[in-house]
C-alpha cells in the first residue's frame, strides 16, 4: 500500500462509490427492461384483442348469414350489414396500425382482410344473385354461399390465429417475465449490498492498518521523545504520515544532538549555572560548584544558596533575587561567599527570573583573580605614589638646585650630564603622573571644575606651554583663536590640548607647521590641531587612543613618551561629554580634533 494518503483516502472513498453507481447502473437497466416488457405484453395483449375481435365478428358474420335463407332476407341498406362490414374495416385498420412494427403480424393481417373482403364481396355477389333471379340460379348461389363460408373461415384460421394465440401468448408469459426482473433486481441489491460492506470492512481493516497504525506509531513516538525513550524504527514509504515520521525522526535526532551540547556545555561550563526554587533553594546546579566554592553537586541541591554568602552581603544579594523577580535588566551583583572549606569567594551573580518555570536562573563567576589583580594594582599604585613619586620629586628638586649653581659648583660637562639627568627624571616623573592619573580616571575618581573658558585664553597657555619646545624643534606654531566660550576644566583640558600639540611638534620635521584653530559646531566647540608630519598608519588608527599605543619604528620611542598621553586625552575629552578622533594620512600629516560643550549652551536663559 503505497502511495500518499490523499490517494488512500480517494480510494477508500471511491472504490464503493464506483460500486454503488454500477449497482444503479444495473438497476435502471433492469427497470427499464422490466417497463419494455410491460409494454410488450401490453401490446401483444392488444394485438390479441384486435385479432380476437375480427375473429369475433367473422364468427357473428357466419351466425348471422349462416344460411341460405337468411341471405334472401339481407338488404345490402340494411344497417347491420353497413355496421359489419365498417366494424371489419376498423378492427383490420386497427390491428395493422398496431402491427406496423411487426411484417408477419402485417402480412397475415393483410392476406385476412383479403379474405374477409373477398367473402364480403361474394356476400354482395349472392345478394345481387338473389335479387335479379330469386332461386332460380340455385346452383350458382350454392357455389357463392360456400365460396363466402371458406373465405369466412380463412378469415380466422391459419397465420392470424397463429399470431393471435402468438401474441396472447406473450401477454400471459409477461407477468412472469416481470417477476424474473424483480428477482433479478432484488439479487442484484442483496448481492452489491453484502459486497459493498465486505469491501467496505476489507478497506477499513486497511485503512486502520495503513494509517491509524502509523498514527498510533507516531504518538507513540511522541511520547517515547518525551520520556527520553528510544523510538520506534523509521516508518518506510512515500505517503504523508511517513514522510512525518522520517522529519519527526530527523527533529528527534538533532534535538538528542543538542540537547547532548547543552549538557555538555552545563557540565564543563567553568562558570556556576544553577537554578533556585522560588523559596531560594537550589534545584539543579553544574559540577563548576566543586571547584568554585568547593562544594558536591549533590550537597548543593537543597540548600538556600543565601546562606554561602557572607553576612555583610546578604541582604545585597536579597535584594538582587527581589530586583531580577520584577525587572528584567538588573546589573550583576558582585558578592562574596563562603565555600566548603570557609574561604571567601569573591564571585559575579548574573541572574535572570523565569515566569513560566517559577524560579531563578543565575551564572556564578569567580572574580576572584581578578580582585586579587585589582588588589595587586592597588598595592602598586600606592607603592608608585609612595616610594617612587616622593623620592623623584625630591631629586628632582636637588637636581634643579644643582642646575641653578647651589650646593655644588660643576665643570662645563657636568653641568651638561646633570641637565640630562634632570630631563630623565623629568620624564619619569610624567610617566608616573601619567600612570597614576590614567588610575584615578577609570576608578572614575577624578573630578573636574567645570567654569566657562574662552579659546583665546586657552589658546593663549598652551602657546605659552609649548612655543619653546616648537621653537628648539624648529617647527613652525599657529594658534588661530576664535571668540567662544567652552565649558571645561581649564586645567584638565589644557593637558589635552598641551599632549596632542606636543605630539604635533615631536613628529614634525624642522621647517613645518603646525596649525591649531577651533569652530563652534552644533553645541559644541570643536578644537584641531594640525599637522605636516609623518602621518599615521591606518590600522593604528583605530588603537592609537588607547594605552601604550605607539607607533612601531618610528622615533615615538626615540622621542620620548609614554603611550599614554592620548588615553588620558580621550578620557577627560569623555569626561567633558565631548568626543576625540584623528584623521591621518601616511605622508601628508595629522589632524586631531576633539570636542567640548559650548559655554553658550550652559548660560542660564534670561527668563
Ligand atoms: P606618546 O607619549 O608616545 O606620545 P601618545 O598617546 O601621546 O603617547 O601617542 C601615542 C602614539 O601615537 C605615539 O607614540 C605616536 O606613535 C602616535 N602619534 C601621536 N600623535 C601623532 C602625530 N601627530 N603624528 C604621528 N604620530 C602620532
Amino acid at each position: 500500500m503505497r502511495g500518499s494518503l490523499t490517494l488512500k483516502v480517494l480510494a477508500f472513498v471511491l472504490i464503493p462509490l464506483a460500486i454503488q453507481c454500477a449497482l444503479l447502473a444495473s438497476l435502471a437497466k433492469l427497470q427499464s427492461e422490466a417497463e419494455a416488457e410491460l409494454k410488450r405484453s401490453m401490446h401483444a395483449r392488444d394485438i390479441s384483442d384486435a385479432i380476437n375481435k375480427i375473429t369475433r365478428d367473422a364468427y357473428d358474420t357466419i351466425a348471422t348469414y349462416g344460411g341460405l335463407s337468411s341471405v334472401s332476407e339481407l338488404s345490402t341498406d340494411d344497417p347491420i350489414f353497413k355496421d359489419l362490414f365498417e366494424r371489419l374495416k376498423r378492427d383490420y385498420d386497427e390491428l395493422k396500425a398496431l402491427a406496423t412494427d411487426d411484417p408477419a403480424i402485417l402480412a397475415a393481417a393483410t392476406k385476412s382482410e383479403m379474405e374477409a373482403k373477398s367473402a364480403l364481396n361474394s356476400l354482395i355477389e349472392l345478394k345481387r344473385s338473389f335479387d335479379l333471379k330469386g332461386e332460380s340460379d340455385r346452383a350458382y348461389q350454392k357455389v357463392l354461399w360456400k365460396r363466402i363460408r371458406a373465405s369466412l373461415k380463412q378469415v380466422v384460421r391459419e397465420e392470424l390465429a397463429y399470431v393471435g394465440e402468438e401474441q396472447k401468448h406473450l401477454a400471459e408469459k409477461s407477468p412472469q417475465i416481470q417477476a424474473e426482473l424483480r428477482l433479478k433486481a432484488q439479487n442484484l441489491l442483496i448481492f452489491t449490498g453484502a459486497f459493498d460492506v465486505f469491501l467496505a470492512l476489507v478497506l477499513a481493516s486497511i485503512f486502520v492498518r495503513n494509517i491509524v497504525g502509523k498514527l498510533n506509531r507516531m504518538t507513540d513516538n511522541a511520547y517515547m521523545l518525551a520520556s527520553n525513550l528510544p523510538l520506534n524504527p523509521v516508518l518506510q514509504g512515500t505517503d504523508e504520515i511517513s514522510r512525518l515520521d522520517q522529519t519527526f525522526h530527523k527533529m528527534a535526532a538533532e534535538l538528542k544532538a543538542a540537547s547532548k551540547r547543552e549538557t555538555a556545555t552545563f557540565a564543563n561550563a567553568r562558570d556556576i549555572i544553577l537554578s533556585l526554587e522560588e523559596s531560594g533553594r537550589v534545584m539543579a546546579i553544574n559540577p563548576a560548584c566543586e571547584r568554585i566554592l568547593r562544594m558536591r553537586q549533590q550537597d548543593m541541591v537543597g540548600r538556600f544558596l543565601v546562606d554561602l554568602v557572607v553576612p555583610n552581603d546578604l541582604s545585597k544579594a536579597l535584594d538582587y533575587l527581589q530586583m531580577i523577580r520584577s525587572a528584567p535588566h538588573v546589573p550583576d551583583l558582585e558578592v562574596q561567599m563562603r565555600d566548603g572549606d570557609s574561604n571567601m569567594v569573591h564571585v559575579l551573580w548574573s541572574g535572570q527570573w523565569s515566569q513560566e518555570e517559577n524560579s531563578f536562573f543565575l551564572v556564578i563567576h569567580d572574580i576572584s583573580d581578578r580582585k586579587q589583580a585589582e588588589e595587586l594594582k592597588r598595592e602598586v599604585i600606592s607603592m608608585i605614589t609612595h616610594d617612587l613619586r616622593t623620592p623623584l620629586s625630591t631629586i628632582n628638586s636637588i637636581l634643579d638646585l644643582f642646575n641653578q649653581g647651589h650646593h655644588a659648583k660643576f665643570e662645563a660637562k657636568g653641568l651638561d650630564l646633570l641637565k640630562v639627568a634632570a630631563r630623565n627624571a623629568q620624564r619619569m616623573m610624567v610617566l608616573i603622573n601619567d600612570l597614576l592619573d590614567i588610575e584615578k580616571i577609570s576608578a572614575g575618581s577624578m573630578q573636574l571644575e567645570l567654569e566657562p573658558l574662552s579659546i583665546e585664553k586657552f589658546f593663549a597657555d598652551c602657546r605659552d606651554a609649548t612655543w619653546s619646545f616648537a621653537e628648539e624643534t624648529g617647527v613652525q606654531l599657529v594658534f588661530l583663536p576664535m571668540p567662544l566660550t567652552v565649558m571645561a576644566d581649564h586645567q584638565q583640558l589644557e593637558r589635552v590640548l598641551s599632549n596632542i600639540v606636543s605630539n604635533a611638534i615631536k613628529f614634525s620635521e624642522k621647517g613645518c607647521k603646525v596649525t591649531v584653530e577651533a569652530r563652534q559646531q552644533d553645541g559644541f566647540v570643536e578644537i584641531s590641531v594640525k599637522d605636516e608630519g609623518p602621518g599615521i598608519q591606518p590600522e593604528m588608527l583605530e588603537t592609537i587612543f588607547d594605552k601604550f599605543q605607539q607607533a612601531p619604528n618610528t622615533s615615538a620611542k626615540v622621542k620620548g613618551g609614554s603611550g599614554l598621553g592620548l588615553a588620558i586625552s580621550k578620557s577627560i575629552v569623555e569626561l567633558h561629554g565631548g568626543k576625540i578622533w584623528v584623521r591621518s594620512e601616511i605622508g601628508r600629516g595629522s589632524t586631531f580634533t576633539f570636542s567640548v560643550p559650548s559655554a553658550v549652551d550652559w548660560l542660564p536663559s534670561d527668563d
